[in-house]
């Protein structure tokens, strides 16, 4: 029997994360097919709350798990130029992992500079000036929150996750992923890496739904409090 991840995708598992339309928290719904929503942070209820990952995402989560259950059925066999077809396809699985992980501190930074009420002349040259993933986690990321990317990591609490084991093997998956695609001479990508990829891919998700609620929710929290006022 699939499980449900097999049988539904990682996509619509994606699909049941939601933001509350009031107050901009983010939580899990138990199933895939529930739709109503009562905010825990706001109480506010909603038979229509807003997904959290947009439609690119989800594909991106989707072609990644695709990737992974193709590779994992394809035999050992010799290489043809170098790379098996199963190694090609493990590779596939950190590249999608590696761009997932990249789009969601894209969305996220996105999010938290649309709050300052920007021209949008301003808004796209930042996004020009921080065009790679490295300068959005080391300058944009601090410059916005006012703390570094690890100090936070380390700050963020969760049941289920150890957020600075995470960032360390996203540091690793990415490390595999240059190697591959700038030295070009690195195609021994085994099974483990992309097992790690699919185990690691909520925790991901997870890390970004904790970002949003410690940041975007909380300045949307601030501005319902002075409304009130
Ligand atoms: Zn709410």
């Amino acid at each position: 029997m699939e499980t449900v991840e097999e049988e539904h995708g990682f996509a619509r598992l994606a699909w049941s994360y939601k933001k509350c339309r009031k107050c901009s928290f983010v939580l899990k719904l138990p199933t895939i097919n529930e739709n109503n929503l009562k905010c825990p942070a706001c109480e506010f209820e909603d038979s229509t709350p807003s997904p959290f990952f947009d439609l690119s995402l989800c594909m991106m989560i989707d072609l990644m798990h695709e990737s992974y259950r193709t590779g994992i059925k394809l035999p050992e066999t010799s290489p043809v130029f170098g790379v098996t077809p199963k190694q090609a396809q493990n590779a596939s699985v950190v590249i999608f992992f590696c761009t997932i992980r990249e789009l969601l501190l894209e969305r996220f930074l996105s999010s938290f500079i649309r709050w300052f009420a920007l021209p949008v002349s301003l808004i796209k040259r930042v996004e020009s000036d921080y065009d790679t993933h490295e300068r959005r986690l080391n300058k944009l990321f601090p410059a916005l929150t006012g703390q570094k990317w690890i100090e936070v990591i380390s700050s963020l609490k969760s049941k289920e996750t150890d957020f600075v084991a995470l960032d360390l093997f996203l540091k690793r998956a990415a490390t595999e992923r240059n190697n591959l695609l700038h030295e070009g001479d690195h195609f021994g990508m085994d099974d483990t890496i992309t097992k790690e990829c699919i185990v690691n891919l909520f925790s991901l998700v997870d890390l970004f739904v904790a970002l949003n609620n410690l940041y975007i929710h909380q300045m949307r929290n601030r501005l319902i409090q002075k409304i009130k006022i």
